[in-house]
């Protein structure tokens, strides 16, 4: 009997690395369900490559356009779904058995839930649905036994640095988590940025959405949102540092001064491997990492004021949930303007700051609290990007 896994963001970059992995065990592994965001293509390419039995779209508007492409390569046998309740409805299949969770952005916070209420496993990449989950999520994944297992590669290293480690030992360390300082590492004057600039990151081949983030430093903001609620520690036990060759993935620090940290090449296919086979250990068929050929590891201070954004994901964090899903929402809307150049580069930074600002929403209680405070964020982002361009 193989473990039948379920694919959420199947067509996107962790997308294709899990089936990369995935189909090196077809001994151990296959594929029940895939899902992908509006593109019908890619979505049939990777049918074709891993032959599901369920096959979802969130963009209802391509049902008949899938059915038909899916006929066409002989694959009418694939039971086809459309919209986002379908996506979310895989997650929570009875028949799946390990959920990954590739989708981008806050579309990915109602699977998320529905996969930790399963009790499924849960390799999660999705990192937008922990900073808008928060408590809500950690205490769902608790209640129902399910098994969180983080892909975001630095949170996949802290687990690993913190595997073993006692509450007591827990309590007393400091996470340090790396940020690669994206391509305009050591720039003080940020105008004029292009979007093909600010995509084209220099270690790591990623979405555009992440890559934007790690332009912005925006990324390594929502990471300490979620490293925070994946491991309960306080913001002051967080701290992150400039590491541009990316391959101390992060380190955490113990009360004795010991410092255990992971490190690796590049390649997302390894903390893949980790979650999908822990606690065993699996080849993820990543470059191996040759210390001498590195030689030389950096490291050094983020540059705050230059890229504000990670301070403010400081600030909402201490604030509380309301403001983490109102500065994830801000970023998603104006990350997605930037990219159809309708803002600049540096505009993100204000737009973000001033839906902060006028923050005046309670703290979500709820799911649907926590889809309702997105929603109208993004509603009142949009306004205010009409009123900038
Ligand atoms: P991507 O843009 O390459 O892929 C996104 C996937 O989500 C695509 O399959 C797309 O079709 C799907 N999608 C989009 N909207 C959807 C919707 N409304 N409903 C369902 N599916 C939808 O992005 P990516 O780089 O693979 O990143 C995916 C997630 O993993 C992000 O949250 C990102 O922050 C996180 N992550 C990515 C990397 C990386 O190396 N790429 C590393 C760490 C974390
Ligand atoms: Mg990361």
């Amino acid at each position: 009997m193989t473990q039948p896994v379920t694919l959420l963001g199947a067509t996107g970059s962790i997308g294709r690395s899990t089936i990369d992995v995935v189909r090196r065990y077809p001994d151990r592994f296959h594929f029940h369900a895939v899902a992908g965001g509006s593109r019908v293509k890619e979505l049939v390419d990777v049918c074709r490559e891993v032959h599901p039995r369920h096959v979802a779209i969130a963009d209802e508007t391509q049902l008949g356009a899938l059915r038909e492409a899916l006929a066409q390569v002989g694959l009418s046998t694939i039971e086809v779904h459309a919209g986002q309740q379908a996506v979310t409805d895989l997650a929570a299949d009875p028949e799946t058995e390990v959920v990954v969770q590739a989708v981008v952005g806050a579309a990915g916070v109602a699977p998320t839930f529905a996969a930790a209420r399963s009790g499924k496993r849960l390799l999660l990449a999705n990192k937008e649905s922990v900073v808008c989950g928060g408590g809500l999520l950690m205490e769902t994944v608790r209640r129902a036994g399910a098994e969180l297992l983080p892909v975001d590669s630095e949170h996949n290293a802290i687990f690993q640095c913190l595997a073993g480690a006692t509450a007591q030992a827990r309590q007393q360390a400091r996470i340090i988590l790396t940020a690669s300082g994206g391509p305009f590492r050591g720039r003080k004057d940020l105008s004029g940025i292009t979007p093909a600039e600010a995509v084209r990151h220099p270690k790591w081949s990623m979405g555009r959405k992440i890559s934007v983030d790690s332009a912005t430093l925006m990324n390594k903001g929502l990471e300490v949102i979620e490293a925070s609620w994946l491991f309960g520690f306080e913001p002051e036990r967080i701290r992150v540092v400039v590491h541009p060759q990316s391959i101390v993935h992060s380190a955490v620090e113990f009360a004795d001064g010991a410092l255990i940290a992971q490190l690796g090449t590049a390649d997302m296919k390894t903390p893949i491997a980790y979650s999908l086979g822990w606690p065993e250990r699996m080849d993820g068929y990543a470059k191996r990492l040759s210390l001498a050929e590195i030689g030389t590891l950096t490291f050094e201070e983020p540059d705050t004021e230059t890229f504000p954004l990670l301070g403010m994901a400081y600030d909402a964090l201490r604030t509380g949930g309301a403001a983490c899903i109102i500065l994830n929402a801000a970023n998603e809307v104006a990350v997605e303007a930037f990219l159809a150049e309708k803002i600049g580069f540096t505009t993100i930074f204000k737009v973000v700051m001033t839906m902060l600002e006028k923050l005046s929403a309670a703290n979500p209680q709820s799911v649907e609290e926590i889809l309702a405070l997105d929603r109208r964020a993004r509603l009142d982002t949009r306004a205010l990007i009409a009123t900038l361009s």
